[in-house]
């Protein structure tokens, strides 16, 4: 049917007008003393039409809210990376953009001359960018974030740090991202295994440093789903021959791979069977 669209969207509107009213009854007297319900109303949760009389007050934004992308940098008081970039200049980020407005310069060896993993200058045309979070999406280092500042108006028309941000404008320590989007953040902890830069991460593994994880006492209000421990399959108790003890729980418990492996494998697989027929194809013909 014609207009239901139309309709259904006039329907929200009237909610909202109704919900302003609502709002103001519920609250009466509290906005104007009440700090905490000031900003309630002027939050997420608020669901009425009201003026915000910008830039005095302004309306908090939602985590996932998103305007340009920034860098992110270790926090000054790191102990051991402090102000360190977490962007390997992998490139990545220049090749999704849709309208092409990153411009990296990737660091060298002054003497070798070779790549150094970190970005010697980084440049996001601010004007280009239309905030649509690919690079953020796409870094696989968790390098590159989506900012919730919006107030970027400036008097002057030309020179990099307004239009063009660079790397200076752009770095923002991770306790900044922490803050602004800690839900995002935490899941992303959750996922490279630790707080720390995935590069960082591999190194400790390697050495056996501790490492320092996300878990359920972080200081968030996201709580995390609960992972049910696993049972712990019972020992061998004898070898087949001969009734000696073989191995632990752990060495007799089938091995349960992670996705991830379990693509590797797939991959693995799949190259030796190619691999195997390249070679069979190879004596057939000097057969
Ligand atoms: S947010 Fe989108 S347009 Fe802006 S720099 Fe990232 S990929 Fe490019
Ligand atoms: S994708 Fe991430 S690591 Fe790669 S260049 Fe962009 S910000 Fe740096």
């Amino acid at each position: 049917m014609y207009g239901v669209g139309i309709l259904k969207g006039l329907g929200v509107t009237i909610r909202h007008f109704f919900n302003t009213y609502v709002e103001d009854l519920r609250y009466v007297g509290k906005k104007l003393n009440n700090t905490q319900e000031f900003e309630r109303r002027q939050g997420v949760d608020s669901t009425g039409l009201y003026t915000v009389q910008y830039p005095e007050e302004k309306i908090a934004v939602p985590e996932r809210f998103r305007f340009v992308p920034f860098l992110v940098v270790e926090d000054d008081d790191h102990p051991e990376r402090p102000g360190h970039d977490w962007c390997t200049s992998c490139g990545i980020c220049p090749k999704v953009c849709p309208p092409q407005c990153i411009w990296i310069v990737r660091s060298e060896d002054p003497v070798t001359k070779r790549p150094i993993p970190e970005p010697e200058a980084f440049f996001i045309d601010i004007d280009i960018c239309m905030n649509c979070g690919l690079c953020a999406e796409y870094c696989p280092f968790d390098a590159i974030k989506m900012d919730h500042d919006y107030e970027l108006a400036d008097y002057d028309r030309t020179g990099i740090g307004v239009h063009i941000h660079d790397k200076e404008k752009l770095s923002k320590p991770f306790s900044y991202w922490r803050k602004i989007a800690p839900t995002t953040a935490w899941e992303e902890a959750v996922d490279r295994g630790g707080w720390e830069h995935i590069d960082v991460i591999k190194q400790k593994q390697k050495s056996g440093a501790p490492i320092a994880k996300p878990g359920p006492t972080w200081d968030s209000p996201y709580v995390p789903p609960i992972v049910p421990v696993k049972e712990e399959a019972p020992a061998a108790e004898t070898a087949q021959a001969g009734g000696e003890a073989v191995g632990t729980a752990a060495e007799a418990a089938p091995v349960e791979m992670s996705a991830e492996d379990a693509a590797k494998e797939e991959r693995r697989k799949k190259r030796e069977a190619a691999l195997a027929r390249k070679h069979a194809k190879e004596q057939g013909g000097e057969g």
